[in-house]
């Protein structure tokens, strides 16, 4: 059993959760990460972690979030891609507009004085098989998009029934990416049976840890919910958590957010969602149980660290006649089941 886990904290910016939420007054782009940059270089310090932060090309073009690029890589965390407009509909892009998400948002990280991204990860955990395409070609080694979780594709069923589709394209959206079966794909890392000139043995994707059997997230912000219900609630979800991810072999990858180390005087506008009534101070002891219990069991680094954990040879999903720039039509297959 591998002992390589990752975390990983993906910078979703005010304005983009404000953007989600319908609210006008997300053009003018407010940011919190002058607020999150020093917790989360505490957070990974306290732990002796060397995680990883996915980060959104246009807030890395930006000045506070050049200082979280450059400080993160500073103190030998990975900085990764988060897409350039954090848009979760990524998935119905065509290849000209993956190619610039992804294009633009590299150019800001390597400006800011971070290596080139070899990690992608897409907004709303969307991805397509051109996606993954672009990924390998690029040189990336790994995704880090899948959520296999029921909670995903209910989640993206809201959204196809809120958006504003024709209602024939919406039939055809609805049938590529909002089936439940996705709860059916691999919890433990694998390989996608597409490669590129970092990943010769398939592009390596490192799915956020859900519970093992029941496959409900345990993200960081579940476990803040749960303790906001009941702290020993959430310490029951913790160490169910370690003991599933123990039975099964799974190293966790767990996922973290930025409302997870925020609380609502740091992000205006946000006051109504889960936990932001939760002192930061209280949510960073929360965290240090998280992390605690899981470095007691896992070494937790970057994810690309975990996806290079990865042996050659394991599970492939897919067909082996895909090289770059080809399609598998078993990964197309497969994404649309
Ligand atoms: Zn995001």
């Amino acid at each position: 059993m591998t002992r390589q886990g990752s975390v990983s904290l993906d910078a979703d910016n005010l304005w983009s959760y404000l953007k989600t939420h319908g609210d006008s007054t997300w053009e003018a782009r407010p940011s919190y990460l002058d607020a999150l940059r020093p917790r989360l270089l505490d957070l990974y310090g306290r732990h002796g972690i060397t995680g990883t932060v996915f980060v959104v090309g246009h807030d890395a073009a930006k000045e506070d979030g050049q200082r979280l690029v450059s400080e993160m890589a500073a103190a030998g965390h990975e900085v990764a891609n988060h897409s350039y407009e954090h848009e979760p509909w990524l998935h119905l892009y065509d290849r000209g507009q993956l190619e610039a998400e992804l294009d633009r948002t590299e150019q800001a990280v390597v400006d800011a004085g971070a290596p080139r991204p070899v990690g992608f990860r897409g907004p709303g955990y969307s991805l397509s098989p051109e996606l993954l395409e672009l990924l390998a070609e690029r040189g990336y080694e790994y995704d880090a998009t899948t959520l296999p979780t029921w909670i995903g594709p209910l989640a993206r069923a809201y959204y196809f029934k809120t958006s504003q589709l024709p209602a024939e394209e919406l039939d055809q959206r609805v049938a590529l990416f909002g089936s439940a079966s996705e709860v059916l794909r691999p919890v433990k890392p694998y390989r996608w049976d597409v490669r590129g000139p970092a990943s010769a043995a398939g592009l390596a994707e490192l799915p956020v840890t859900t519970m093992p059997l029941a496959r409900v997230p345990v993200h960081a912000s579940y476990v803040l919910h749960a303790h906001s219900v009941n702290p020993r609630l959430a310490k029951l979800m913790v160490a169910a958590a370690v003991r599933a991810c123990l039975l099964t072999g799974t190293a966790p990858s767990l996922l973290l957010h930025p409302l997870d180390l925020l609380d609502a005087a740091d992000a205006p506008g946000l006051e109504f969602f889960p936990g932001m009534q939760i002192p930061a101070a209280e949510k960073a002891r929360v965290l240090d149980h998280l992390l605690r219990s899981l470095t007691k069991h896992w070494t937790l680094g970057q994810t690309r660290a975990h996806a290079a954990a990865l042996p050659v040879g394991g599970t492939v999903l897919g067909h082996d006649t895909a090289g770059p720039g080809s399609t598998s039509s078993r990964v197309r297959a497969l994404l649309r089941r």
